[in-house]
């Protein structure tokens, strides 16, 4: 696996590239945003970790480029953010960006972020069974079947509505990312849906409900405040 780095400040970059050769991935280095268009260019990487605040072209700017160009693979895309209005700006532009961490990131995050987008890669390639696996979940597309794995080995089967399950699986297909209400209503409901954005809010309280240990104190479905809602779970 290929992954492309495009971060200016050198000891970030150092960091980020010492953390993923650990996990045996192959990496490039970009210091600048013209730079990441070039080698990006020559090595078509699986992956891109792109920080938004570059000289020149920002991070962005590189983003909606590499989108526009249609290169033999389309890179997945996580940006890199110092603060917290960026994220805005990340989810209300479109800019094709697939996930974002913000900064100070753990090493341990930015590997399981990374595992989480490559999953996918290799999800859109398979022809195999589709089945989501973290820690305490799995979910088994083609039958429909949702999981939690409980103490000692056992497993509990979720009696869940098929919007229930459908919710879980958009939340769970990536770890760790922030769902505007408007995104999963587009994704569960579909453009033409009409009404209240707030029906969001009740299914996942009765997902909640089916699926937390504590509904009222959640761990797996947390809310994002002024945002949506996310799910947390470890990789396996
Ligand atoms: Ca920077």
């Amino acid at each position: 696996m290929n992954i492309l780095i495009v971060e200016d400040e050198f000891e970030i970059a150092q960091l980020i590239r010492q953390t993923l050769e650990k996990e045996s991935f192959n990496c490039h280095l970009a210091l600048d945003g013209l730079k990441a268009l070039d080698i990006c260019g020559q090595v078509n990487p699986d992956l891109i970790i792109l920080d938004i605040m570059l000289p020149g072209l920002d991070g962005l700017e590189v983003c909606t480029r590499i989108r526009q160009k249609s290169p033999p693979k389309d890179p997945y895309i996580l940006m890199l953010t110092a603060r917290g209005e960026e994220i805005d700006r990340i989810i209300g532009l479109s800019t094709g960006a697939d996930d974002y961490l913000v900064k100070p990131f753990s090493p341990r995050e930015l590997v399981a972020r990374v595992r989480a987008l490559l999953r996918r890669s290799l999800r859109h390639d398979s022809t195999q069974s589709q089945s989501y696996h973290t820690q305490n979940f799995t979910l088994d597309l083609d039958q429909h079947i949702a999981m939690r794995h409980l103490k000692k080995e056992e497993i509990e089967t979720l009696d869940l509505t098929t919007l229930e399950f459908n919710l879980l699986a958009t939340l769970i297909s990536y770890p760790g990312r922030v769902w505007t209400r408007n995104q999963l209503i587009d994704k569960l409901w579909g453009h033409d849906f009409y009404g209240d954005d707030r029906v969001v809010d009740t299914h996942i309280r009765r997902l909640r409900k089916k699926i937390e240990p504590d509904a009222a104190n959640p761990i797996f479905v947390k809310t994002v405040m002024g945002l949506g809602y996310k799910f947390e779970d470890e990789a396996v």
